[in-house]
């Protein structure tokens, strides 16, 4: 048997667990469909990439689980002429999956070396809505706030001010938060004025630390 119809079978079974799982958004589950995972992962794990588990990538990080991506996307609230930050480039998989969405994508990653890999690998396959750059993603892109959406894709220990402040009056902030550096409890905040914002807690998760200024050290 031949790796694509093999792999196309997957991609089925891993489209029906997400719906099993609950995620409703038909925009997320058609950007799911589209985005090919396997053009994110190496070369050795292209079998494991409908798999719903986190996989290995360069600089000890990880491609995050499907339907964490799919669960955080849908917490967004994405509209099509949105705007969306995302910290924690990784492979750009979440950018792909978040580009198929919105209107514009900026991602921002810490690690040189991914932010090049996954900003080479987005162009190749055709994503012309996303900008990556290498940074602390902690600070936000303030050159190109406000954004309509903030998903960080790594648990820092509180919520960093610096991307609240960077959000449209009615933005999201989706992000992994707590004390413990390896199990934090997945957020929303919605920022509903100049002051106040609306927190609410979507579960426990377990992501790779955010590392940065508004962020574990
Ligand atoms: N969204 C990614 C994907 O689809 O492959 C998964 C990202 S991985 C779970 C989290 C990423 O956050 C890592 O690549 C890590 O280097 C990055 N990261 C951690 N702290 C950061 C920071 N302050 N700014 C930007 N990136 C950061």
């Amino acid at each position: 048997m031949t790796r694509e119809p093999f792999q196309r079978k997957d991609k089925k079974l891993f489209l029906d667990l997400l719906a099993r799982r609950g995620i409703r958004d038909k925009r997320v589950l058609k950007a799911m469909a589209a985005v090919p995972r396997e053009a994110f992962v190496g070369q050795a794990l292209v079998d494991s990439a409908y798999q719903d588990s986190p996989l290995p990538i360069e600089e000890g990080q990880t491609i995050s689980q499907p339907y964490i991506v799919a669960l955080m996307t849908e917490a967004m609230r994405l509209g099509p002429d949105n705007t969306v930050l995302e910290i924690g480039t990784g492979s750009g998989y979440g950018a792909a999956v978040l580009a198929s969405i919105v209107q514009q994508v900026y991602t921002i990653e810490r690690h040189q070396v991914l932010a090049d890999h996954a900003s080479k690998r987005l162009a190749k396959l055709g994503y012309d809505n996303i900008a990556v750059r290498c940074g602390d993603g902690t600070l936000g892109w303030p050159e190109h706030a406000p954004f309509d959406a903030i998903v960080v894709t790594a648990g820092g220990p509180g919520v960093p001010e610096s991307l609240i402040s960077q959000l449209t009056i009615g933005g999201r902030l989706v992000i992994p938060a707590g004390a413990d550096q390896h199990q934090q409890q997945l957020l929303r905040i919605t920022r509903l004025s100049e002051n106040k914002t609306e927190t609410e807690d979507l579960g426990g998760v377990r992501f790779v630390p955010l590392i940065g200024k508004e962020g574990w050290r």
